[in-house]
């Protein structure tokens, strides 16, 4: 499995950097945001680094995209997330990314509203 070894979410992935995790399969793994954006905020991973954001996917790594999405409702349903939730995936300098290490924002736990906010 591709391993980068400055990336901080590598480093998480391996234990390196404690986090607060909340799942893990063969190919994806998921924590409690540090700084959380709603009552519930998961960051989802793959394992490897397979690409540093949606923006890199091919047919050749997109499968590692998919399992963090079925992971995504997995997780939804274990953190009683019923009634709705919202996934966010931020993608370069503009998007507000922080982190090159392809992953997907988990939140949900109070209405979120209709529209995506674009405030900074
Ligand atoms: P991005 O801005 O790249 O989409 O998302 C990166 C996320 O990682 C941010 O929401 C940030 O709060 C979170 N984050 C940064 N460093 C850490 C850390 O050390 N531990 C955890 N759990 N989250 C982190
Ligand atoms: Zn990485």
């Amino acid at each position: 499995m591709k391993s980068m070894p400055d990336c901080l979410f590598c480093k998480i992935v391996k234990g390196e950097i404690p986090s607060q995790q909340v799942y893990e399969d063969g190919d994806v793994f998921a924590f409690r945001d540090i700084a959380p954006q709603a009552p519930v905020h998961i960051v989802v991973v793959p394992k490897g680094h397979a690409a540093s954001s949606v923006a890199d996917l091919t047919p050749q790594n997109s499968a590692a995209a998919a399992k963090c999405l079925e992971a995504i409702a997995k997780i939804a349903e274990s953190e009683g997330l019923g009634s709705g939730y919202r996934v966010i995936t931020n993608v370069g300098q503009d998007g507000g990314q922080t982190v090159f290490h392809l992953h997907f924002h988990l939140l949900g736990g109070k209405p979120l509203g209709q529209l995506v906010s674009v405030s900074n």
